[in-house]
């Protein structure tokens, strides 16, 4: 019997998406493989009721809700984790691409003495459990076969959509925990909290990014605007990060999140191969460069040959005109 365990993380209490996406995929590859059980485990409080309608097939969720559990802490979270881990006798433990189990699964796989298989595109079924990922930014798919038994699998977001099955029954049980204290708790340097209503790049389905060509920290007050007014998220290329004019969350690309939106609008951005290595499962890649030879249009949908600080203000004030209109 294989039994998986799935990470599912929180922020501000509200479970993400990635890991709904994540559980769901992992019920689907349990019923291709036969004769295997999926478990969940969260961290920190929240209203579990968020979930009904979200999570496929059955299984036990597990639910370590102290308050102290509430901000992300390394120690705790890898302690409850392994616990559960251990104590089910799980086979495989599956988190989905984020900044918390790019920390997480390193520290869990020396603990477990576990195989770490990161950026999954793709997990066989079979019993050897190998993955395919791709490398040296998208160019080339390579197979990895882990050498343990045990496995932690950091599943890409490229890895297909499961579609959500109904039917079976979710057990939730309490993980009585010791309460964490303050002094527990690592020291929290500075929180940084997103604009409210706007999604973590990685989670958007609509995301107006910029680079170089927006010059300055202030020109992206005009990202801004124009996600907000299309309910998306600001991304940035390492550029823009380095310059110091986005934070390193919105840093798209290969040394930065992997998006998935329906909708991409790429700024000033060239279209460096390890920027295009974080998008290449955009929907719609809508490009504004003032350079027409620009990598990006090769990959674009729609093209616009133009300053952004004259295109920009243009786009905001038609989508404001037609959006009065609607
Ligand atoms: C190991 C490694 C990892 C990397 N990881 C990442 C990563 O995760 N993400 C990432 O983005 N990059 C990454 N890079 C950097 C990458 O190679 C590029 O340097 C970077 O993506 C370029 O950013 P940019 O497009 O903003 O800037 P540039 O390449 O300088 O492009 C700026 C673009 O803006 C256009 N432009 C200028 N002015 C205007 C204007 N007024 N109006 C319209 N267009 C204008 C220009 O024509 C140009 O095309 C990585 C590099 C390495 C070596």
């Amino acid at each position: 019997m294989n039994k998986f365990l799935v990470f599912l993380e929180q922020r501000e209490g509200i479970v993400k998406k990635s890991s709904l996406s994540t559980w769901n995929r992992v019920q689907e590859l349990a019923a291709l493989r036969g004769e295997s059980v999926v478990s969940g485990i969260l961290c920190g409080p929240l209203d579990i009721q968020q979930l009904d309608g979200t999570l496929s097939g059955d299984g036990v969720m597990y639910h370590a809700s102290d308050d102290g559990l509430r901000l992300y802490n390394q120690k705790y979270y890898t302690s409850l984790i392994a616990d559960i881990f251990k104590r089910e006798a799980c086979s495989a433990l599956f988190f989905a691409d984020t900044a918390m189990s790019r920390d997480l699964a390193p520290r869990l796989s020396v603990r477990l003495q576990a195989s770490l298989l990161s950026g999954c595109s793709f997990v066989e079924t079979d019993a050897a459990g190998g993955c395919v990922r791709s490398v040296y930014s998208g160019s080339f798919l390579a197979s990895f076969v882990p050498k343990q038994r045990e496995r932690i699998y950091i599943l890409s977001s490229r890895v297909p959509e499961a579609a959500y099955f109904s039917g079976g029954h979710l057990e939730f049980r309490s993980l009585d925990t010791q309460s964490f204290t303050a002094e527990d708790l690592f020291p929290v340097v500075r929180r940084i909290v997103m604009r409210e209503g706007s999604p973590d790049v990685a989670e958007a389905s609509i995301i107006v990014a910029g680079g170089r060509g927006m010059r300055s920290a202030e020109s992206f007050a005009r990202l801004e605007q124009l996600a907000a007014l299309l309910g998306g998220s600001v991304g940035a290329s390492r550029t823009a990060v380095d310059e110091g004019w986005r934070p390193h969350a919105e840093q798209i690309g290969q040394t930065g999140k992997t998006v998935a939106p329906v909708l991409y609008f790429a700024c000033g951005i060239s279209g460096a191969a390890q920027h295009l290595a974080g998008i290449g499962d955009a929907g719609i890649v809508v490009a504004i460069n003032s350079d027409r030879h620009a990598p990006i249009f090769d990959v674009a949908d729609y093209g616009i040959v133009g300053d952004v600080h004259l295109v920009l203000p243009k786009l905001i004030d038609s989508l404001k005109e037609f959006l009065k209109k609607k």
